[in-house]
């Protein structure tokens, strides 16, 4: 049973590094494109799913009566089988009749981009919540008890360690379950690209970012949150079950605007834009843009690649089931090479990255693809 990722393209404003496929949230935009995602949700939809994630975006930016909607969408499935049903949030846009409404729908669990508790740091990276309204949103979800995730980013310009330290502390003590911790990046066409380019301001560089990076899972630890994944640490029993999925390869449907699917060896990609997304299903009743099908080794690599981001690394005797593939004969030739330059360790039948080579993660990776 595959796992079902739900994409609700709108914020309420765009964070000036945000790269993301999202658009302003407009009330009837948000109403026609709901009524297109009925009819992709009931077509594509088949099979019950094990967990749900409904991502963005923003989907609370989405008003009462468009949330009961969103929600009713799932009134043809058989929900029982559900393990973790998670609905991504932004500060600004919670209030307990939206959460009491999430409860009944069956959430389990609200993933909260917070992103910093600091004001300099929220200024930064141009969000328009406040560290209150962050602060604020937290109190909510511990209120109506929900299982929390909250997403932090470190390395924007300016932040010293002791910055970093406070937001981790901060985020510790709320009791979230779960901590997603990014590195900054600074995509093309961004605004905050933008200032970098025009020096408004200045990019910490890689000494200082490496500095933060590596504090991260030292604050954790002590607090009781083991990094599982490069950028991923939750508390015992907590890891996020819908994401490891993903990591280990398993197959998962994608609906709504740009989201993507992997199913029976094929990979399936919708149109990005949201009026693309709404015309195509009402012209044709789906929105597929792009079809891969990929062959059986690329498609193991690319597993194992995404599989080597988790800090057990890969269960070969899983990885053989789930793909049909050794991972020494898979990577025959690349295997001695890493290995002997550290980058890659057995640990019994796990191979994994090693912690030298974690923040180096995405070069090492490269050489497997
Ligand atoms: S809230 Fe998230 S998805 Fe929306 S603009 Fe900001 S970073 Fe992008």
């Amino acid at each position: 049973m595959p796992a079902l990722y739900v994409h609700i393209p709108f914020c309420v404003s765009r964070c000036d590094y945000c790269d993301f496929n999202r658009v302003v949230y407009d009330r009837s935009l948000a109403d026609a494109y709901l009524a297109a995602l009925e009819k992709e949700i009931a077509t594509r939809v088949t099979d019950a799913p094990t967990t749900i994630y409904i991502g963005g975006g923003t989907p609370t930016s989405l008003n009462r009566e468009q949330l009961e909607k969103l929600f009713s969408l799932f009134d043809f499935l058989d929900l029982s089988a559900v393990v973790e049903w998670t609905v991504e949030a932004n500060p600004g846009t919670l209030s307990v009749d939206k959460l009491i409404l999430l409860r009944d729908a069956g959430v389990t669990r609200v993933s909260l981009g917070v992103q910093s508790f600091r004001q300099a740091g929220l200024d930064t990276l141009g969000r328009r919540h406040s560290a209150k309204a962050a602060k604020m949103a937290v109190a909510l979800l511990q209120e109506t008890a929900f299982a929390m995730s909250l997403d932090l980013i470190f390395g924007y310009p300016g932040q010293t360690p002791d910055d970093w330290r406070d937001d981790l502390q901060t985020a510790v003590k709320t009791g979230a379950e779960h901590l997603s911790c990014y590195g900054l990046t600074y995509a093309d066409g961004t605004p905050l690209r933008e200032k970098i380019r025009r020096g408004k301001l200045t990019a910490l560089g890689e000494n200082a970012e490496y500095a933060l990076f590596a504090l991260t899972p030292t604050v954790l630890a002590s607090a009781g949150l083991a990094r599982y994944e490069i950028s991923n640490f939750a508390r015992a029993g907590k890891t996020a079950r819908h994401n490891l999925n993903y990591w280990q390869g398993g197959e998962y449907i994608g609906v709504g605007a740009g989201a993507h699917s992997y199913q029976s060896g094929e990979r399936f990609e919708n149109y990005g834009g949201v009026r693309e997304y709404i015309d195509a299903i009402h012209a044709r009743g789906d929105a597929v843009a792009a079809v891969d099908k990929i062959s059986a080794t690329a498609r193991a690599k690319e597993c194992g690649v995404i599989w080597l981001r988790l800090t057990d690394g890969i269960d070969s005797e899983q990885f053989a089931r789930r793909t049909g593939f050794n991972l020494r004969d898979l990577w025959r030739e690349q295997l001695p090479e890493l290995l002997d330059g550290g980058w890659l360790e057995w640990r019994g039948n796990f191979l994994r990255l090693t912690d030298h080579a974690l923040p180096l993660a995405d070069s090492v990776l490269v050489e497997l693809v």
